[in-house]
Parts: structure tokens; C-alpha cells; sequence
């Protein structure tokens, strides 16, 4: 936690939840608009792109920049402007009260930290396969994040389940570690896009078994294999490998929110243009909202268009805004 961090009897003016990309480029904009900001993280800085070993696709880096790198420079452009950060979960979020104070809970503690506006970059969680070994082999064989544990698996066959963007970025990671990669997907072909196809398929370390699920991750201490299913023909066969990877699509994690803003039937956040949530006061940036593309730089992007409308509205409340 920063040093001189306001007590909690203080009001910010801004608090950001989550410190991902779009989080961290909300906190640039809104502490150089001279806002008082405090960012709350759960895990730690830098979201899931903190997770991915390189960024091919963030403008201004001919060859890529690794995940950790981008986003630590983030932090630390957030910081230099006067950003403040603290660690824990936002549990709830109170907004019954006068004067246009809100309170924002962390990790359930009775004291609220308290705010003119809130800009929820919350991002979203890896979906699970949801089989029987996934949730005891994880962390024993079974990851989702190829960056973090790709070196245990040296040498090693392991498969990578999905057909997306991440699914072929993180396989063709792998294979300076793996031996032999199986990408397991349920359909015939691919969503990823086309230039990840082509190396994937360009790579001898790396199989495609497609129209097939897995139905089954088993193992002794450690993951010794899956069980294939093909769905086509129903024919199920096990796959010896030590590593399952699964990258098969994001879910939001917003029940903090409960039904303080609108969400769309996925439950992803609803915003407008200026990414205003259906509450006033209260903004919404990033893979947390209901949009199309959920990359780095449409977070960043939204990070700002968030910020600058908090700006707006605490210099509204405030009677400050320069018309
Ligand atoms: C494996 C993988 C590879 C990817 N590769 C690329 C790529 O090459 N290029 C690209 O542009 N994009 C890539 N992406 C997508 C990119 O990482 C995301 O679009 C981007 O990180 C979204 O940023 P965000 O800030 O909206 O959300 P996130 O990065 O998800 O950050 C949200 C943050 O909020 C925190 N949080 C959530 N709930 C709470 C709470 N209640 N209290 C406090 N904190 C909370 C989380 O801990 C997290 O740190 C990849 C994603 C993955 C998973």
C-alpha cells in the first residue's frame, strides 16, 4: 500500500477498481486532470495482460513488448502523476448516501473507502472447463497462463485447449518449452486470427485435434493425461500428456456489483459512448463491458474516455466545470 495514502475518512475523487490497462490509463488521465485517485487491485498490477509473455499488437512497438514491461510502465507513468494504489478486493459497493458520496468495501471491512466517482475497470476471469481433475490438478498440471508456468513443463507433451486468439498465442509460447503440443478445439476450424493460424499450423511442435472436447484431465500427484472426446463421432480416446493449458474464453466477474449498474444478459457491464453506466457518477472502462474487441489498447482506450467523463462529472458536483 503507498505511504501517503488518505485515511479512509478522506474523499477521493476518484476510485478506480481493478489495475489493469484500462484501470492504469483511467488513473494517467484522471491524475493529470488533478483529481485525487485511488486504484484498488485484488491481485496485482497489470491485469492479464501482466500474464501474457508478448504483446505483438499494442501500437508503437515494432516486434512487441512483453506483457509485464507494458504494464509496469503504466504503473509507474500512473504513479509519477500522483496515482495511489492498495491491495484487496472490492467486496461492495454502498451508494445510499447524501452529498454524492460513495463507499467503496474492501475484503469486507466494516470502513469504506469513500469517493465523488467510481470507474470500475474490473476486467473479466478465464472461463474453466468445468471436467472432473480440473479443479484438483490445478496448479499440478492444469494452468492458465502459459507465461507463469510454461518453464515446468521442459521437454514435457501437453495439450492447450481452445481455438481463440489466446488459446494459439500461448501454444506458440510453449513451444520453447514443450516437446509436442496438442491443441484441442471443439470445432473444425479457428477463430484465432490468421497470421497466429499460420504460424501455429507452420509449427512441427504443434498438433491440431479438432471437434473434440475434453471430457477428463486425470493423473496421480501430478497430470499424467486427458480423455478426448470427438464430437462427431463419439469416439473417446486418452491423450498421455503432463500439462493442460486452457484458454477457451473470459467470463466478467462483477458480482461485487450486485444490480447497482445495468448489465447485459452475459453480465457484462452496459455502457454508452463515454462509457457512463446506467448510475450516475459511476463509469465503466475495459474487458468489463459489453463490447467486441477486449484487447489492450480498446482497454486503454476506454481507460481514458472513462476518466474524462469522472473528470466531467466531479467538476460538475463540484461546481467547477469549465463551460
Ligand atoms: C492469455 C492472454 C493473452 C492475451 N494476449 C493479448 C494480446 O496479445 N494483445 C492484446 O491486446 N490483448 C491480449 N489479451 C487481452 C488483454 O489482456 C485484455 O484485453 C486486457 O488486459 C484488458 O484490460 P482490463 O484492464 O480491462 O482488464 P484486466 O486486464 O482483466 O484487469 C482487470 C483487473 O481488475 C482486477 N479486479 C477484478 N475484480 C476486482 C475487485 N473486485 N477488486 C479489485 N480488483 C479487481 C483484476 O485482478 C485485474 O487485475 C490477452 C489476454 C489473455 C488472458
Amino acid at each position: 500500500m503507498d505511504e501517503d495514502l488518505l485515511s479512509k475518512a478522506d474523499v477521493y475523487d476518484v476510485i478506480i477498481i481493478g489495475g489493469g490497462p484500462a484501470g492504469l490509463t483511467a488513473g494517467i488521465y484522471t491524475t493529470r486532470a488533478r483529481l485525487s485517485t485511488l486504484l484498488v487491485e485484488k491481485l496485482g498490477i497489470g491485469g492479464k495482460a501482466s500474464i501474457t509473455d508478448r504483446i505483438e499488437n499494442y501500437p508503437g512497438f515494432i516486434g512487441g513488448i512483453s506483457g509485464p514491461d507494458l504494464v509496469h510502465n503504466m504503473e509507474e507513468q500512473a504513479k509519477s502523476f500522483g496515482m495511489r494504489t492498495v491491495f484487496g478486493e472490492v467486496t461492495r459497493i454502498d451508494f445510499n448516501d447524501e452529498g454524492n458520496v460513495k463507499k467503496v468495501f474492501i475484503n469486507n471491512e466494516p470502513e469504506p473507502y469513500q469517493c465523488l466517482s467510481i470507474i470500475i475497470a474490473a476486467g473479466n476471469e478465464q472461463r474453466k472447463l468445468g471436467v472432473p481433475g480440473e479443479a484438483e490438478y490445478t496448479g499440478k498440471g492444469v494452468s492458465y497462463c502459459a507465461t507463469c508456468d510454461g518453464a515446468f513443463f521442459r521437454d514435457l507433451d501437453i495439450t492447450v485447449v481452445g481455438g481463440g486468439d489466446m488459446a494459439l498465442e500461448e501454444a506458440i509460447f510453449l513451444t520453447r518449452f514443450a516437446k509436442k503440443i496438442y491443441i484441442i478445439h471443439r470445432r473444425d476450424r479457428l477463430r484465432a486470427t490468421k497470421i497466429l493460424q499460420e504460424r501455429a499450423f507452420s509449427d512441427n511442435k504443434i498438433e491440431f485435434i479438432f471437434d473434440s472436447v475434453v471430457d477428463e484431465i486425470f493423473g496421480q500427484a501430478m497430470v499424467d493425461g486427458v480423455k478426448v472426446r470427438n464430437l462427431k463421432t463419439g469416439e473417446k480416446e486418452g491423450l498421455d500428456v503432463n500439462g493442460v493449458f486452457v484458454f477457451i474464453g473470459l467470463n466478467p466477474g462483477l458480482s461485487f456489483l450486485g444490480n447497482i449498474v445495468k448489465k447485459s444478459e452475459d453480465d457484462y457491464i452496459i455502457v454508452d459512448k463515454e462509457m457512463k453506466t446506467s448510475r450516475e457518477g459511476v463509469f465503466a472502462c475495459g474487458d468489463c463491458c459489453k463490447k467486441n474487441l477486449r484487447q489492450i489498447v480498446t482497454a486503454c482506450g476506454d481507460g481514458a474516455t472513462a476518466a474524462f467523463s469522472a473528470q466531467h462529472y466531479v467538476e460538475r458536483i463540484k461546481g467547477e466545470e469549465y463551460v
